[in-house]
């Protein structure tokens, strides 16, 4: 359920209303928007609707949330504005979240790091814990990779975006990341998202691979539920009958994903396209969309890369790439996010 408060509601009668939600076993979401607070009432529905707040002082209405995901959804409230050192995720702005797939060497992670800096990159992403389709592939290197992802972060000021993997590593990655991911294959893995729901650190969701919409709303129902708001959905290519490309990009999320949440989205199209050559023209595409963001991987010499080497941009050519990625992100009425403002 979700109580509407008046544009007059007292705090008193804020507090009133969330006492009162508490006390039926269900939990309390506020929501204080510039006009209106608005409460999420998550529990069992029928005790909540026994509480009879439509008639409760400062309460506007009261009205049911008909998805199973109820505080992501956009009925919750306002499009979420994530902040991360002065950098604004959602609303307005336009993120560029790029790095290597994965943190190989000091060399590598600092000639990127400078490199998508200079550029003007919002954050950068790298990942030391890997999940790959082989066990014998190369897995990360581990705190090491944290360590350097570090560096970079003391070095060029850029937040760092990190993927967490198993739960067990949580408090070595908070150390470094300012943002962990979750990645595809980690969509469903409902522990994982309630443990860094708890942990508060903004949360970069990656659909699964053969993920609804609605199961990815979900997993960041999970994080939310923890009282952590701050979630991005991101949009990686899903699994369909077409082989001429590593996954299907599916643009249509971005506008449907907007229309269901408040949640910021972030379209990566490096692993969706898994070549190179398709990574522009699906950045594009993805900011004229309306997307929030992109995740995108770059490399100093994608030749030699350790693992997803063909999709990678070349570090050196990625100012020429944010400059085209930004006039498209414009056309949707968004602005980069780049120095903290
Ligand atoms: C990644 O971003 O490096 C990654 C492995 O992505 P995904 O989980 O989308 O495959
Ligand atoms: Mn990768």
């Amino acid at each position: 359920m979700m109580i509407v408060m008046k544009s007059t509601a007292t705090e008193d009668e804020i507090q009133a209303v969330i006492t009162r939600i508490e006390s039926c076993g269900a939990r309390a979401h506020p929501s204080r928007g510039e006009e209106v607070t608005v409460i999420g009432a998550v529990g069992d529905r029928e005790h909540v609707a026994r509480l009879g707040l439509e008639g409760a002082p400062g309460v506007q209405q009261v009205v049911p949330i008909l998805k199973p995901y109820k505080l992501a959804s956009s009925q919750m409230r306002e499009p979420t504005v994530i902040e991360i050192e002065g950098r604004r995720i959602g609303g307005d702005h336009f993120s560029m979240i790029a790095g290597p797939c994965t943190v190989e060497s000091r060399d590598q992670t600092l000639t990127t790091a400078r490199a998508v800096a200079a550029a003007g990159a919002s954050l950068f992403r790298g990942g030391a814990y890997k999940p790959r389709s082989s066990p014998y592939s190369f897995q990360g290197l581990g705190q090491e990779g944290l360590r350097l992802l570090a560096e970079a972060r003391e070095e060029t000021g850029l937040p760092v975006v990190t993927e967490l993997m198993d739960a067990r590593d949580l408090e070595p990655v908070l150390e470094v990341a300012d943002v962990i991911q979750v990645g595809a294959r980690n969509m469903q893995n409902y522990s994982l998202l309630s443990e860094i729901g708890r942990s508060g650190r903004p949360t970069l969701i990656k659909r699964g691979l053969s993920s609804t919409l609605e199961e990815l709303l979900m997993a960041a129902e999970y994080v939310l539920k923890e009282g952590n708001p701050n979630v991005m959905l991101c949009e990686r290519g899903i699994r369909t009958f077409e082989t001429a490309y590593r996954f299907t990009l599916d643009l249509t999320a971005v506008p449907v994903l907007k229309e269901l949440s408040h949640l910021p989205v972030i379209v990566d199209p490096s692993h969706a396209a898994g070549r190179r050559d398709l990574v522009t023209p699906l950045s594009l595409a993805a900011a004229a969309a309306g997307a929030d963001g992109i995740i995108v991987e770059v490399h100093p010499e994608p030749e030699e890369a350790i693992c997803d080497g063909p999709q990678q941009l070349y570090a050196d050519r990625f100012g020429e790439y944010l400059e085209r990625v930004e006039q498209a992100a414009a056309v949707a009425g968004k602005v980069l996010s780049t120095v903290p403002s």
